[in-house]
């Protein structure tokens, strides 16, 4: 009896950490400044979805979104291609949606959809169709916290 009140108490902890994650949440915090290179939690995100999937990843490139005007969250190194396709991407994007609130992921695209904390998963109509890469951008906290 006293063992099982311990798991359950462990159960419980356990569970609320899963929930809380780093405390980053996935509120969108837009690009407006160029930095020199990949953030901190970008780069753990990189190898955290490699490790998992495989995959060539790229994260800091200084250019605006393809086809659009703003910066694109790569110019801040807070976004994370995953070079994967079919059933393997998909999963990816699963993965990276399931834990997003938890820790700091604001936006995850592939082919042709995209989901964000505000929007859901929906079509995506930007020019680059991500057929042949899962896109992860993480908001301010994350790129600072993710798998910290
Ligand atoms: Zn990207």
């Amino acid at each position: 009896m006293k063992h099982g009140l311990f798991v359950l108490l462990f159960a419980a902890i356990f569970m609320l950490m899963e929930v809380e994650g780093n405390g980053c949440g996935c509120g969108y915090n837009y690009a407006n400044k160029a930095t020199d290179g990949p953030a901190p939690g970008a780069r753990r995100l990189a190898s955290y979805f490699k490790k998992r999937y495989g995959g060539r990843t790229e994260i800091y490139n200084n250019r605006p979104v393809r086809g659009g005007k703003n910066l694109s969250l790569h110019a801040e190194g807070r976004a994370v291609d995953i070079y994967l396709a079919g059933n393997n991407g998909r999963r990816a994007f699963d993965h990276a949606v399931s834990i997003a609130c938890a820790h700091g992921i604001q936006e995850v695209i592939f082919n042709r959809r995209i989901w964000t904390a505000n929007g859901g998963e929906h079509h995506y109509s930007g020019s680059n169709p991500h057929t042949d890469h899962v896109h992860i951008g993480l908001n301010r906290c994350g790129a600072r916290n993710f798998g910290a």
